[in-house]
């Protein structure tokens, strides 16, 4: 296998450009000494929502161990793969650094459980309401609910950045957004059953955003599942992936055992995964030759895995999701969470006045200068999607809801 240096490269004519960046909503003048991309990255850094990734479930609640991941270690990871990824293949590092550390921003406490209490919460108060998608929560994040500017709300970052970290959206949405921002961001989820689309498929660095966190998630939820004791080494050799790789690293130090063989065998694992991608996703590029950004959109996804390495990849996923996510301590733990979530979406409703000021105050329409016009139900969902899992447990007890276990 041939492997580029490890040395910053210059960008391939199919990487995004910052210099050649669609812009922002509100227009800014240049940084002096950063890119578009660079100055998005240390936006979303210094964000109050990426800071409360700290506190926000991944897979287990926060308070069951200080060594399980965080949604913000998670990004973390995320950043680090794609990086590594981005650089062999000349793709913009920054740009795929952004959308890496803010694809999970629109989160809320609790994981997965959670946002589906919240769905359900949204659908439940209104039959017609669009629900919650956590990849729309997180573009609502940057464009609208982060209040650190004097001119806009949101973070106003670069278009590209946006349409990472929108990966998914339902087409109701979708042409909500375009009609407020018409050829945007969301144009290709309004389009995707065209016979003609114009556009499918984000850039390469957004494409690898997402491998890289599918990727970063496999590799950890078998460190943490094993950690916290719902999972056993002897369980993973189900996985011919693991098998593979806990086999290599035996053979290359007889005596390894217990967790140095777990980690081994998952470095070994996670290396071979980026060097797959590297090299299935060359291959795709040398076949397809986009010869910009713009033809990266209209193929089909460019960055992948080799077709065993995908059908290895979806076999430990099924595991951990019948073994892990699904085991009966995480859906009790999630059924509790969900109920916090469902009890405190009926106290605020009931009472808005027991949010804080601001979000009573969208909540009655009484908006900053810079109103983003939500009805009362989203500005609760908001509210309760920004919270940490520590904090939506307070706030359960604060409002005398009942008792966090
Ligand atoms: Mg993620």
């Amino acid at each position: 296998m041939l492997l580029k240096p490890f040395h910053a490269s210059p960008l391939a004519f199919f990487a995004c450009d910052p210099n050649q960046s669609r812009g922002r909503r509100f227009f800014e003048a240049a940084a002096p000494t950063r890119s578009e991309y660079q100055r998005d990255r240390d936006r979303i850094v210094h964000s109050s929502a990426f800071r409360r990734l700290v506190y926000k479930t991944q897979v287990f609640l926060n308070h069951e161990g200080d060594l399980f991941r965080t949604r913000l270690t998670h990004s973390l990871e995320v950043a680090q793969l794609a990086r590594s990824i981005a650089r062999s293949l000349n793709l913009n590092e920054d740009l795929v650094e952004a959308i890496a550390l803010a694809h999970d921003l629109g989160h809320t406490p609790f994981g997965h459980a959670g946002q589906d209490a919240l769905n359900e919460c949204l659908k439940r108060h209104d039959p017609t309401s669009a629900g919650f998608e956590h990849n729309l929560q997180s573009l609502r994040v940057v464009d609208s609910l982060e209040e650190r500017y004097p001119t806009y709300n949101g973070l106003n970052l670069t278009f590209e950045t946006r349409e990472g970290i929108l990966k998914h959206c339902s087409r109701r949405n979708a042409r909500q957004i375009e009609a407020r921002e018409p050829g945007g961001v969301a144009q290709r989820f309004v389009n995707q059953h065209d016979t003609e689309p114009l556009w499918l498929q984000p850039s390469l660095e957004a494409q690898l955003a997402n491998l890289a966190d599918e990727i970063a998630y496999n590799a950890h939820d078998i460190d943490d599942g094993v950690r916290s004791g719902l999972l056993v080494l002897e369980q993973l050799q189900e996985v011919a992936l693991f098998k593979q790789f806990s086999s290599e690293a035996l053979a290359q130090h007889p005596t390894l055992k217990g967790r140095r063989l777990l980690f081994e065998a998952i470095r070994l694992m996670l290396s071979a995964q980026v060097y797959d991608v590297m090299e299935a996703t060359r291959q795709a590029l040398d076949k397809a030759v986009p010869l910009d950004v713009q033809a990266v959109r209209k193929q089909s996804p460019l960055v992948c895995f080799t077709p065993s390495m995908a059908a290895q990849s979806a076999d430990l996923k099924k595991f951990l999701l019948h073994n892990l996510y699904r085991h009966p301590h995480v859906l009790e733990k999630m059924q509790q969470a969900q109920k916090m979530v469902r009890d405190l979406f009926g106290a605020y409703m009931a009472d808005p006045a027991l949010m804080p000021q601001a979000h009573a105050d969208r909540f009655d329409g009484n908006d900053t200068p810079h109103s983003v016009g939500a009805k009362p139900e989203r500005v609760v969902a908001d509210y309760i999607a920004g919270m940490t899992d520590r904090f939506a447990s307070k706030e359960y007890e604060r409002l005398k809801l009942g008792i966090v276990m």
